[in-house]
């Protein structure tokens, strides 16, 4: 019989009504010939409510109680909802994560799942029984209460689908599904269909708050479908699968990271080790990087600028001020007031000028670009957060995300029957089942790169020139505009080889016309991407990836991060070596 997880979130469970018709959506999928498993979440706010409550006892309670006390919001849920199905006639049991057997690593409020026991699951819906498991929440070795992380039971969620092989993954929340941008930020949002999993990582951690993260990458590991759904109607939704919505469109959302920090540091020297050294002293706090943007050296020092949460700002200053004495570096410059705006596309990948019509749109309103970093399937730039709704309106707009796309995919989401579940687990259980996961290390000699310094960092200005460079067939992969100062900018893109005349020549006019800085060309380059699950929750990736290039004195040229990949470009002649020693590196996290 198969199998089908239902997972309702706070909004969902929030009183004794929505409780019971969550209840008999279990109860239908049951009579539907379904064996069922339903995960939830506190009812309401009430996680919110008992994190106040801890606040008004002690104003850094210990991670260990706060777990303690962070779960019992989820007991609550599964008793009631256990005792709402029992008032229907029906067997339900509800179960703890503990009881459930979800072990996970001992980081209290962050802690990862690392297995998970099915046999008394399966045990209780054979028996009959739907069986209700407390979400966001497991036990470490010495039986301590942990919990994944606010938003986690959608990672239960998906990561039960997961291991009981079951059908799919239906998300029950208080919006219709994904839409293109939060509905709540930007009423014109349209419901998405169908998003790919690489997407919507991309999105879940740019802040489209619908779907935790982490349990996309369970999904994308096991191939589980996702179905999330409105509790309270009865409308399709959307699906979150391998396939995007449409192969036609470049751009499929839009998200924006609203309180972020900027910091940028100069007077660098030229050596991954250094930046190797800098991102470990931050992820030892445990503070998570987002934008990396390394500026090529012009006089054998560099700039680095990257973001952080604004929270966090002056833990990451204070934790990299040893590094930058010894090398006798400073940081140059913060800004705690910018908001981080994305876009995301499967199709983007192989469009000419979807940056150009970005930047234009923004250009449109005045609002300055402070950095920019590009992945195959996101762009990303940095504006001051005053500008931040209005550059997302803009966003959304230019790119028509309010219509339709006129080629919908037709997939059936089933589970991949080529993925073979069972080998995977396996593999996984040695891992960590939410261990990190390499699945390539490439790399591409194909391409030069170009850096114009002193930019006018108007959107206007770089609007201008990644249209010029368009308009002259030039394919652009990968952008980073590093910060200068309030007015100017580097900028460092990459472009193929056999185009490297053109683009030189369209830069060169670029730069007369717009007063800009002198010019720099690598005429080879080796762009060495690092591609896999849990690149950016496991914050070390891309500290490993620069210990790598430094044990070998590599140097850097470009850096790039994103949810799927870690891009970085070293010099033509490295190319090689580069790349043995990235694979040396991340040797045990294969699969
Ligand atoms: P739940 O309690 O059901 O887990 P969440 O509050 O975690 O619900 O997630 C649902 C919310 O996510 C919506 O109310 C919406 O405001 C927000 N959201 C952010 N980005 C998106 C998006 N792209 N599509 C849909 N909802 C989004
Ligand atoms: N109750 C937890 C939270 O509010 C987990 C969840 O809802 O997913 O973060
Ligand atoms: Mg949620």
């Amino acid at each position: 019989m198969s199998i089908i997880v239902q997972k309702f979130g706070g909004t969902s469970v929030a009183d004794s009504d929505r409780i019971l018709a969550a209840a008999r959506k279990a109860v239908r999928a049951q009579q539907n010939g379904k064996q069922v498993v339903m995960v939830v979440s506190a009812m309401g706010k009430n996680t919110d409510h008992l994190i106040e409550l801890a606040s008004q006892v002690n104003a850094d309670p210990p991670a260990r109680e706060m777990d303690m006390l962070l779960s019992t919001g989820e007991q609550v849920s599964v008793a009631l909802m256990a005792m709402a199905i029992d008032s229907m006639g029906h067997k339900a049991v509800s179960l703890t994560g503990g009881q459930i057997g979800i072990r996970t690593d001992s980081s209290h409020t962050k802690a990862r799942i690392q297995s998970i026991s099915t046999e008394r699951l399966q045990r209780l819906l054979e028996d009959g029984n739907i069986v209700i498991a407390a979400g966001f929440q497991g036990i470490d070795e010495d039986y301590n209460i942990t919990t994944l992380g606010r938003g986690g039971s959608d990672t239960t969620a998906v990561a039960l689908a997961a291991v009981l092989q079951a059908e799919a993954c239906e998300i029950y929340t208080d919006v219709d599904g994904v839409y293109t941008t939060d509905p709540r930020i930007l009423p014109e949002a349209r419901l998405v269909h169908q998003v790919s999993y690489d997407e919507m990582l991309e999105l879940a951690s740019l802040g489209a708050g619908v779907m935790h993260s982490r349990s996309i990458e369970f999904a994308k590991k096991f191939s589980v479908p996702i179905h999330v759904r409105n509790s309270m109607t009865d409308s399709t939704g959307s699906i979150i699968w391998q396939e995007p919505e449409s192969e036609n469109a470049a751009v499929s959302g839009a998200a924006l990271t609203r309180d972020e920090a900027r910091i940028t540091l100069t007077s660098l020297p030229e050596q991954a080790q250094v930046v190797e050294e800098i991102f470990d002293a931050v992820s030892n706090r445990k503070v998570t990087v987002d934008m990396i943007v390394q500026n090529i050296a012009t006089d054998g020092s560099v700039d680095l600028s990257f973001t952080v949460p604004e929270a966090e700002m002056s833990v990451t200053c204070e934790a990299i001020q040893p590094i930058l004495k010894t090398y006798n570096a400073r940081i140059r410059d913060i800004d705690g007031q910018v908001s981080k705006i994305s876009i995301v596309g499967a199709g983007m990948a192989n469009q000419v000028g979807v940056a150009q019509q970005m930047f234009s749109a923004l250009a449109n309103d005045d609002i300055p670009i402070q950095l920019i970093t590009t992945s195959e399937i996101k762009l990303s730039v940095l504006v001051p957060r005053s500008k931040s709704l209005d550059a997302l309106r803009l966003v959304h707009s230019c790119f028509g995300l309010e219509q339709t796309p006129q080629c919908l995919t037709q997939t059936d989401p089933k589970r991949d029957e080529n993925v073979d579940a069972v080998q995977v687990v396996d593999r996984l259980r040695e891992v960590g089942i939410e261990g990190l996961v390499i699945d390539e290390i490439q790399v591409d000699v194909s391409q030069a790169s170009i850096t114009i310094n002193r930019v006018p960092n108007r959107a206007e200005a770089i609007a201008k020139l990644f249209e010029q460079l368009a308009d002259g067939g030039v394919f652009i992969d990968m952008i980073v505009e590093g910060y200068e100062d309030q007015s100017l900018s580097d900028i460092s893109f990459t472009i193929p080889k056999t185009q490297l005349e053109k683009a030189i020549s369209i830069s060169n006019e670029y730069r007369e016309q717009f007063s800009c800085g002198e010019i720099n060309i690598i005429d080879s380059i080796a762009k060495l991407s690092v591609s896999g699950i849990g690149l950016r929750s496991h914050t070390g990736v891309a500290v490993k990836t620069f210990h790598a290039l430094a044990a070998a004195d590599i140097p850097l040229v470009m850096i790039n991060t994103s949810e799927i990949r870690v891009n970085v470009v070293v010099p033509g002649e490295h190319a090689e070596k580069a790349k043995l020693q990235i694979e040396k590196e991340f040797e045990e996290n294969q699969i």
